[in-house]
């Protein structure tokens, strides 16, 4: 009995995995033609400078709405496009949307740009020819490097090689903007804060959501904070949900905040009237 019951617990992950992997498969194959026909969405998730309740910028995220899958989450595709590779034709498309996004609303005049930040993936960076092609894409929409913010993880420049911090003084020289994103999930030293030139550090939500109730969490998060502002970088708080979480932050002299608190990731339509909104609300409060 005890070897039927065995067997047939084999049989139940056998099917798992085969679906799984029948998943996957799909995934790939659809991605790959989603990829040819530029069949995505960039929505935009607004960022709040906590001094003067500003935005001071968004971050670009990919959203994928697939005939035979439906919705499908960045964070189901984007790994399966960094193990096939797809995720090098796949940013590029995902830079061509975010510019040609700029260039509409710099056309449409009546709202300032704000830079926007975009994610890049580990295999990407990696790319002998990152600069160049990135560089490419930029100049084909005539859109300036200033306006774009990097955000890179900590597993990207872990290493702390010679060759990712050239690439990231020479990507600073141009104009970029350098983040790392989920600040904290990493187990790197902290010795490459001070070698590589960096504007943000993005606190990873995991801490941020449990500030409110957990001591040690606050701990970590106050210290990021402070050791951040002595190497002179500011620090951003993701996955900001509560006001709860909001005022805590800013007696921590967190810079800025991302998360539902303030905005869900938008179109590019709905985020222009939550800027306009914002303008208002702004006025009406003579900040
Ligand atoms: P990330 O770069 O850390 O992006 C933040 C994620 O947190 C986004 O999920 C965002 O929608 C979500 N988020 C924002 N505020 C809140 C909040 O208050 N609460 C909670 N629970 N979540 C919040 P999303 O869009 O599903 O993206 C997941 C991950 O997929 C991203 O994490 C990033 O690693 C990757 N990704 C998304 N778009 C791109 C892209 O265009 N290129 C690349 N290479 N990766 C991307
Ligand atoms: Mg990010
Ligand atoms: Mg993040
Ligand atoms: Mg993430």
């Amino acid at each position: 009995f005890a070897k039927q019951n065995g067997r047939n617990q084999y049989a139940f992950y056998f099917d798992d995995l085969k679906k799984d992997s029948k998943r996957i498969i799909i995934l790939e194959a659809e991605l790959r033609k989603a990829i040819q026909n530029k069949d995505f969405f960039i929505y935009y998730q607004p960022k709040i400078g906590l001094a003067k309740q500003d935005i001071i910028g968004v971050e670009a995220l990919v959203r994928w709405n697939n005939v035979k899958l439906g919705f499908v989450s960045p964070a189901e595709f984007i790994p399966i496009a960094e193990d096939t590779g797809l995720i090098i034709p796949l940013s590029e498309v995902i830079l061509e949307k975010v510019c040609l996004d700029i260039l509409e609303s710099r056309s449409q005049g009546k709202i300032h740009i704000l830079p926007v930040s975009i994610n890049i993936a580990s295999v990407h960076f990696q790319q002998d020819d990152f600069i160049e092609r990135i560089n490419s894409i930029l100049m084909q929409y005539n859109c300036s490097p200033h306006l774009l913010e990097l955000e890179l993880t900590e597993r990207t420049v872990m290493k702390d090689s010679d060759d990712i911090v050239n690439k990231l003084v020479k990507l600073k020289a141009m104009g970029f903007k350098i983040s790392i994103d989920d600040f904290g999930t990493g187990y790197s030293s902290l010795s490459y804060l001070n070698r590589f030139p960096l504007n943000y550090l993005k606190i990873d939500k995991s801490f941020i959501q449990q500030i409110t109730n957990l001591q040690d969490k606050q701990a970590i998060v106050e210290t990021i904070i402070l050791m951040a502002h002595r190497l002179h970088i500011k620090v951003v708080a993701e996955g900001v949900e509560t006001i709860g979480q909001v005022k805590l932050l800013q007696q921590m002299g967190c810079d800025i905040i991302q998360g539902y608190y303030y905005s869900k990731p938008l179109a590019a339509k709905e985020l222009m009237d939550f800027i306009e909104l914002w303008e208002i609300y702004r006025q009406e409060r003579n900040i």
